[in-house]
């Protein structure tokens, strides 16, 4: 019998298939004994087998971003897939309890959870959910049909969480959808099913109880409506969804070469946030105007030992040379809060690392690291221009500081006759209140801004970017984040500096009016939105939008902001937008 569920949709695009349900952990698996050990063994073997077959598919196919993304948890699934005292436990377990590998697999878990629950160290403890994820990988690959090739191909996921890392493997096997009953779609797994072009619904709280495994589903990732056992309907419309999905990739593709203009005739520049070549690349093929952002953190988190002067200078230069002319803006490091570190960098015990040593703070106390950087980043600039941003920037002392130190190094090493640009603007990223309120003082000192709206609003609303609970909390539609925004592009305007967003809002077609409307000109993004974010950008009257603002102003709440938004929107993309 046809239902209904309804969650929110995080990740545009409608898929249809048979649903696979994963529960939660693997802890609801009861006491279960077995007649033949060995038969269970290989079987047990065999799905591990699979399971390091995936990962090492997956790690190849992974491209870009995602490679930074996911590249760290594969290494350490990995590792933990390889660890004897795991394996040992489990073929102990079968050959001599003859415990069916599910239940030996719960009870290996429950033993490594409990040593390290007994551990001191945060990060340790935190890696449960690492062992939690590679046991889960086993006991799917347990359970699949193994002749089906990839075993999920075609299939809906039905979860309760999704990982980040996880979503790009799902993808590569074929998986058309995922449905979970918690998440957000700000969080960073909405973020990358949007870039993946993978259907998510989340916060579809009853799926786990509603649906069965095998049970027909249409999951439109837009409006978060997922339908059981569909009807003739459903299915008609789920065509329909296609063909309209199909139409805007091939109306996208024509938008490659075309100007980024508004309906009125102004230019918005339209930059990348790329780390890999791939991304470098797909930018320039799009016509970015450059690289907006350029997140060197990944340099440092790649290793354990910190990247040299030479080793990022040839990162740095490589980006330069890839961009072939096109101003390239690389952000000193901010590693700290929620990028992880292997480096040893950032302090352990800081008991609220957001608001910790981070970003330009973390570089001033280091002289040594900062200038290595300074000096790499300096020496790329001989090849081509380049722009240096600096990170969680609070206030006047911090840009004359680092300013100061960039002046110096680039003085010594055109006397050691290196080649150098005469001059390499300095921005700021305009990410904690303090620097927004504090601007008209010190932006005398700067060349360009860069507003990084997925701080800013987490420090704004004093709302944890990662923290899914928050729900509708953490979003930039509050009237407090568009005043701040709508003064600083004032403030930037009357004293002729360029002030870009690079935030994930910039890539979000939705926000494309109201970012113009609050006088941003600039928006720097992941390259996969770029053509999406023209296409609106081209839908839009920057005049009109503009004699707007009051009452984008005077909105009082969200319901008022999503009004406004509403009813500027362009009418094309009014529908495939502002479902999301
Ligand atoms: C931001 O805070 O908006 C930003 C672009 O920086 P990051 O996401 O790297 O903190
Ligand atoms: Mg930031």
């Amino acid at each position: 019998m046809r239902r209904e569920l309804h969650g929110q949709g995080a990740a545009r695009g409608s898929a249809l298939g048979r649903a696979r349900v994963r529960m939660p952990h693997v802890l609801e698996i009861v006491e279960e004994r077995v007649e033949d050990a060995e038969a269970e063994l290989a079987r047990l073997h065999e799905a591990i087998r699979i399971v390091r077959l995936e990962m090492q598919a997956l790690r190849e196919r992974l491209q870009g971003a995602l490679a930074h993304e996911a590249g760290e948890f594969l290494d350490l699934h990995a590792l933990l897939l390889d660890d004897p005292e795991l394996l040992q436990g489990l073929d102990a377990l079968i050959r001599e309890e003859r415990y069916s590998a599910d239940y030996a697999l719960r009870l290996q878990r429950e033993r490594i959870a409990g040593v390290f629950a007994d551990m001191d160290d945060d990060y340790l403890r935190s890696r449960i959910d690492d062992i939690d994820q590679v046991i889960g990988r086993i006991h799917a690959a347990l359970h699949r049909d193994p002749t089906g090739v990839g075993g999920v191909a075609g299939e809906i996921l039905v979860t309760d969480n999704v990982a980040p890392a996880e979503l790009a493997q799902l993808q590569g096997q074929g998986v058309m959808a995922v449905v979970t009953t918690g998440g957000s779609p700000l969080s960073h797994s909405a973020i990358l099913a949007r870039s993946l072009h993978l259907p998510l619904v989340v916060g579809a709280a009853m799926a786990l109880q509603k649906v069965n495994d095998g049970d027909v589903l249409v999951v439109d990732g837009a409006t978060g409506t997922v339908v059981l056992e569909p009807d003739a309907a459903d299915l008609r419309a789920h065509r329909a969804r296609l063909r309209d999905q199909a139409r805007e990739r091939r109306q996208l593709r024509r938008l490659r070469r075309v100007p980024s203009r508004t309906l009125d005739g102004v230019d918005i520049r339209l930059w990348a946030n790329a780390e890999s070549r791939e991304d470098v690349a797909e930018a320039h093929a799009l016509g970015a105007a450059g690289v907006g952002l350029y997140r060197t953190e990944f340099l440092f988190l790649e290793n354990r030992e910190l990247p040299d002067e030479e080793r990022q200078f040839r990162a740095y230069r490589d980006l330069v040379l890839g961009m072939t002319g096109r101003t390239v803006t690389i952000r000193t490091l901010d590693l700290g809060a929620d990028k992880a570190d292997r480096s040893g960098l950032v302090l352990d015990n800081e008991p609220n690392p957001a608001m910790g040593v981070r970003g330009v703070r973390l570089s001033l106390r280091r002289p040594g690291l900062f200038e290595t950087q300074l000096r790499a980043i300096a020496r790329a600039s001989g090849y081509g221009p380049v722009r240096l941003l600096l990170p969680m920037v609070s206030g006047r002392e911090e840009v004359l500081e680092a300013r100061a130190r960039l002046e110096r190094v680039r003085r010594e090493l055109r006397d050691a006759g290196q080649p150098v640009a005469d001059e390499i603007p300095v921005g700021a990223m305009i990410e904690v209140p303090a620097a927004a309120l504090a601007l008209p003082g010190f932006i005398g000192e700067l060349d360009f801004l860069s507003v990084g709206t997925n701080d800013l609003v987490q420090y704004l609303l004093a709302a944890d970017r990662n923290n899914d609970a928050l729900g509708e909390l953490y979003s930039p539609l509050h009237p407090a984040v568009l005043r701040l925004l709508a003064m600083v592009a004032r403030t930037a305007r009357e004293r002729g500096k360029p002030v870009a967003v690079c935030g994930e809002i910039a890539g979000d077609a939705a926000f494309v009016p109201l970012l113009l409307a609050l006088g941003m000109e600039e928006l720097s993004m992941h390259p996969g939105t770029l053509l999406e974010v023209r296409r609106a950008v081209r839908g839009c009257d920057l005049g009109r939008l503009r004699a707007r603002l009051p009452g984008l102003l005077r909105a009082r709440d969200r319901a008022g902001i999503e009004a406004w938004m509403h009813k500027v929107l362009p009418n094309d993309d009014k529908e495939a937008i502002m479902a999301r």
